[in-house]
């Protein structure tokens, strides 16, 4: 197999190898660096720093820095984003992205998937009971919190890693004290280290991510062949017109342009999805 015994480097100031090790290890045969790179300074959940570049750019980013500054060649790193459900947009979603570099053949996978399982949420409050709800609901203290002033000129008054009760009064004292208008924000604490949650999402989307590696291309047989595509247009039982569903998956290569066609189980859309039979 192509990585046994060669180092992968994570890219991740959180812990994310947590995460990643044991796929790669054993579905792959990798051993795995991390990097310490401070990945900051492209962006914070905070937002002390704005994130300025889409969330793919920045996970390749990561990746390409860490790979430089330690003179490696193979490397992953993962950025996620918590964004209104595309859907049902008074939900939120964990958007997850892996980044994974071999620069020895030249070639990069990116994978993504939208989790809809998270705890994140934000509120500001003037009264320190009022923040309790808010705790309970989002596993706290399994999972910290973020407390900071709601009016925020100065932005290094941040405190993150929030575990415990007696941490969670003392940040908001300190916070209420220096707000403009006395209210403090509290936000769920996203970073990977911090939230079992994120971890065990980062866990199934690293084991994909190894699972693709571990399939080679059927025509060039390098790593990564997988789902690249999807094809609409399955044919209305009742009329045949094309819907919106999805008719086939598409495989590709993450190299040579070799692409296969894998059909959908469903062989025909029900009439209520058709554009026809009910418009
Ligand atoms: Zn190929
Ligand atoms: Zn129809």
């Amino acid at each position: 197999m192509r990585y046994q015994g060669k180092t992968c480097l994570v890219a991740s100031m959180h812990e994310k190898e947590r995460a990643i090790r044991t796929s790669f290890e054993s579905l792959l045969g990798f051993q795995m660096e991390v990097s310490e790179l401070n990945t900051d300074a492209l962006g914070t959940f905070t937002g002390e720093i704005e994130r300025s570049i889409p969330p793919k750019e920045c996970a390749k980013t990561k990746c390409l820095n860490a790979l430089l500054a330690h003179g490696k060649q193979i490397g992953i790193a993962n950025e996620g984003s918590f964004v209104p459900h595309p859907v049902i947009p008074f939900i939120s979603v964990d958007y997850e992205i892996f980044f994974f570099t071999d620069l020895e053949i030249g070639y990069e996978l990116c994978i993504s998937k939208m989790f809809t399982e998270t705890n994140f949420a934000a509120a500001a409050f003037s009264e320190f009971d009022s923040i309790l709800e808010l705790a309970t609901k989002t596993q706290f203290p399994s999972h910290a919190l973020i407390v900071r002033p709601n009016r925020w000129e100065d932005k290094k008054i941040c405190f993150k890693g929030i575990q415990s009760i007696d941490h969670l009064y003392d940040a908001f004292e300190k916070s209420r004290l220096v707000s403009s208008d006395k209210q403090v924000w509290v936000e769920t604490d996203m970073r990977a280290h911090k939230n079992p949650t994120r971890m065990a999402q980062l866990e199934k989307l690293a084991k994909e991510m190894a699972q693709r590696l571990a399939t080679p291309c059927p025509v060039c047989s390098i790593p990564g062949w997988g789902p690249v595509d999807r094809m609409r247009g399955l044919s209305c039982a009742d009329c045949g017109a094309e819907t919106n569903l999805i008719k086939a998956v598409i495989w590709g290569c993450c190299q040579c342009p070799y692409k296969e066609s894998i059909p959908v189980d469903q062989a025909l859309a029900e009439p209520q999805y058709c554009p026809l039979c009910n418009p």
